[in-house]
């Protein structure tokens, strides 16, 4: 019997239940399967929580399966923590206190495909891309299309409520979700009704949008499917300064116009608006048409469809190196990544349109302060979504880590002091949950009241969310 951590009795009794190929105890996989995408160099403050490795990996491959190991977590107080694909970049897979990872990957089976209903009902652990292939002959395709669509899963993104390339026109992961099964910590299973709307009491399926695991396994859900668009028109439009895009893009929204891609972005090169109009040929037309004649009033210059083609056809690549240099390898591997490199950090905050060109003002003085400075200024998919990608001005990672540190706590802060969140698509993990009760004020109680009644024992993910 492998030394785990565990009780012999609960590892004995997940092989009984998943067999032996799918409960596994060797160093090399309890290493790789502990954390995501985000190494301790990048999370501020939350080094501590990469002590921990996993005690065990389980692969349950049914709904059954995930109850009894709920059931036999529940009994030996065992924390689980549910992995995706491990592609997130805040360290929700991290087993800051140890336990079951539970590896959602062996169910990935596309259930039913619904063109009538335009869903598709899904296994937990099914990657986008499989879903994207399966969908294209028929003629369909998903909604969300973040860069991680040769990686993520399906349960993933909805747990963290992702944002992907086509959320101007569908909204974030979140949006896509009609239903969902879920086995709540004690092992019971739960499901919602598959129609978009419901007045018949509380919408259930928003328990698990957005929650990172921490009121149970999502195992199947339906999502909305789309016809793949009869017309498709890129177009690009460079601006002078970021202040006229931005509102460009503001008045795009209040008049209604909702492109399938909304991307404003400023690098030192310049500022250019990608734009993508999909859907039916006339609305198609209308939209492009009247998007451009509102990006010339804000003193836009047309630059034709071919950067943002190249932008597009590019937009995944990230996602397929990380794909053969870090998916599923130890953490070394994920963590050498960043080793040499300059410190950096990506943030991506929520903001009221109204106050996104004053908060970005107001963090580049933080920034200049702290020897700091953006490379990259972007709105995603809507006005009110705005990224900073920003890098220590000299120095190299290690010597410049807590002034970087340091200076992206001053400008979340800055998001939640002025009305704001402090991210809109990648969740919390282990690097923003000091800030979260912050944020959530007493909202933060009342989630830790539904935690309480719904997992008393506290298996499911302890630590994320400040539970
Ligand atoms: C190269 C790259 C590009 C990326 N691009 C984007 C992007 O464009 N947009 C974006 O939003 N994100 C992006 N991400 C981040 C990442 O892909 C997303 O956060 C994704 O949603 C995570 O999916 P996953 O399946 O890997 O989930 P994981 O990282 O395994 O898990 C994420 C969270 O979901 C929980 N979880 C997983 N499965 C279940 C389940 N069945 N039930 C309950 N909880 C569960 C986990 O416990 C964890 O809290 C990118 C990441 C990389 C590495």
């Amino acid at each position: 019997m492998p030394d785990t951590g565990l009780p012999d009795s609960l590892i004995n009794a997940l092989t009984k239940c998943l067999g032996r190929d799918n409960v596994l105890t060797d160093p090399y996989d309890l290493d790789r399967y502990s954390g995501d995408a985000l190494s301790p160099t990048r999370a501020f403050g939350a080094e501590d929580s990469f002590d921990r490795l996993a005690d065990v990996v389980a692969r349950p491959g049914s709904t059954e399966d995930v109850s009894a190991v709920l059931k036999l977590a529940n009994e030996f107080g065992t924390p689980v923590i549910p992995f995706g694909a491990g592609t997130g970049v805040m360290g929700a897979t991290v087993p800051a206190m140890g336990g079951i990872v539970l590896d959602m990957q062996r169910m990935n089976r596309i259930l039913a495909i619904n063109p009538t209903d335009m869903t598709a009902e899904v296994e937990a652990g099914v990657v986008l891309e499989d879903l994207e292939n399966a969908l294209f002959p028929l003629g369909l395709m998903p909604g969300h299309d973040p860069y991680s669509v040769p990686i993520a899963t399906v349960a993933g993104t909805i747990s963290t409520n992702g944002v992907g390339y086509r959320a101007g026109a569908n909204g974030p992961m979140g949006d896509q979700v009609v239903a969902l099964e879920a086995v709540l910590p004690d092992g019971r299973v739960m499901s919602t009704r598959a129609v978009p709307n419901q007045s018949s009491g509380p919408s259930l399926k928003h328990l698990f949008i957005g929650s990172e695991g921490v009121f149970g396994i999502i195992t199947k859900a339906t999502i909305r499917v789309f016809r793949l668009p009869e017309a498709q028109v890129f177009r690009s439009v460079a601006f002078d300064t970021f202040d006229q895009g931005f509102n460009a893009a503001a008045e795009l929204f209040a008049l209604g116009l909702r492109p399938t891609l909304v991307d404003l972005t400023e690098e030192d090169d310049g500022i250019m608006f990608h734009l993508l109009f999909e859907g039916f040929k006339e609305g198609v037309e209308a939209n492009e048409k009247r998007s451009l004649a509102v990006c010339a009033q804000f003193g836009g210059r047309y630059m034709g469809p071919e950067p943002t083609m190249a932008y597009w056809e590019d937009r995944r690549q990230s996602a397929e190196n990380y794909k053969v240099s870090a998916l599923g390898k130890p953490r070394s591997v994920r963590w050498g990544r960043w080793r040499g490199r300059r410190g950096f950090d990506y943030l991506h905050l929520g903001l009221p349109i109204s106050k996104v060109l004053e908060y970005k003002k107001r963090c580049d003085e933080i920034m200049s302060q702290g020897g700091v400075r953006a490379t990259e200024y972007a709105i995603w998919s809507r006005p009110e979504l705005f990224s900073m990608l920003i890098v220590p001005e000299s120095g190299t990672a290690a010597g410049t880590r807590d002034q970087l540190g340091k200076t992206v706590e001053q400008v979340l802060l800055l998001a939640q002091d002025m009305g704001g969140v402090m991210e809109y698509c990648h969740g919390v993990g282990v690097k923003l949950n000091h800030l979260l009760a912050r944020e959530m004020g007493v909202g933060q109680e009342v989630v830790k009241a539904m935690k309480h009644a719904l997992d008393p024992n506290n298996i499911m993910n302890p630590g994320k969310l400040g539970l």
